[in-house]
């Protein structure tokens, strides 16, 4: 793709996120978007940034940690990157995570947050800001943490000063309508408000459901392939 293919569809989706906003009598300036770059090589993030692009989504270390150096090296603009750990995160990757990423978008259980917990505790200086990731298919095998268990697993977070909890985290299943996920991660969202106001962010749409999760109050938008393409390698 070129450089203006990827400005036309940045363009076109960041007109979709207004127009949505504007629909759900929402401001835009509400509405994060974060452009998932994995399965891309470290030169789309830098074409992104060149288009005032600053957001960026990774879900494995092993990828991201050498592409975040890339950029970094690559970097002759004026804006830096801003990296967001959106994929499960094996405990043994937290070390490697914490050296790039300000943002992590799937904390999905308590084994996750005790090494977070032990990592951060290094180094008193750094921090991150996460998302509790829900389980919104019922089947406690899956990872995520069920809706029910929230605010036991927000007041662990809560506990924890290097830690700023922003909200929570939905992937809307393939197999059933977005609009009930949307609306299961908004009452999630609105029962975690109870005992954390400041925790009032939703991270939630992808490429293909991003206007409706506006409609349910999403407020950081994960968009992969309506921006980059066809990822290139699996
Ligand atoms: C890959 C990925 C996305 C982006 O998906 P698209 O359908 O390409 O927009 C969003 N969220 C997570 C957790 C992902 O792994």
């Amino acid at each position: 793709m070129t450089n203006s293919e990827l400005q036309a569809r940045v363009v076109e989706v960041r007109s979709r996120i207004d127009a949505a906003a504007s629909k759900a009598g929402r401001s835009s300036a509400d509405v994060e978007l974060i452009v998932v770059t994995k399965n891309h090589p470290f030169q789309l993030p830098l074409d992104l940034l060149e288009l005032g692009e600053c957001n960026f989504g990774e879900n494995r270390d092993q990828e991201a940690a050498p592409k975040a150096q890339q950029v970094k090296e690559n970097n002759t603009f004026r804006l830096e990157p801003v990296w967001h750990f959106v994929g499960q995160l094996q405990s043994n990757k937290v070390k490697s995570v914490l050296q790039y990423a300000s943002y992590l978008h799937s904390l999905d259980r308590e084994s996750l947050l005790k090494e977070l917990e032990k990592q951060l505790t290094k180094d008193e200086s750094s921090s991150l800001k996460v998302f509790i990731e829900l389980n919104l298919t019922g089947d406690p095998n899956r990872g995520g943490i069920e809706p029910k268990d929230l605010l036991s697993f927000a007041e662990k977070v809560l506990g924890n000063k290097q830690m700023e909890l922003l909200g929570v985290m939905g992937v809307a299943g393939l197999d059933v309508s977005p609009e009930s996920e949307f609306e299961r991660i908004a009452e999630a969202s609105s029962n975690l408000l109870s005992i954390a106001p400041e925790a009032k962010f939703i991270s939630a749409g992808m490429s293909g459901d991003y206007e409706t999760a506006i409609e349910f109050g999403a407020t950081h938008l994960r968009i992969g392939t309506a921006i980059s393409g066809p990822r290139q390698y699996p």
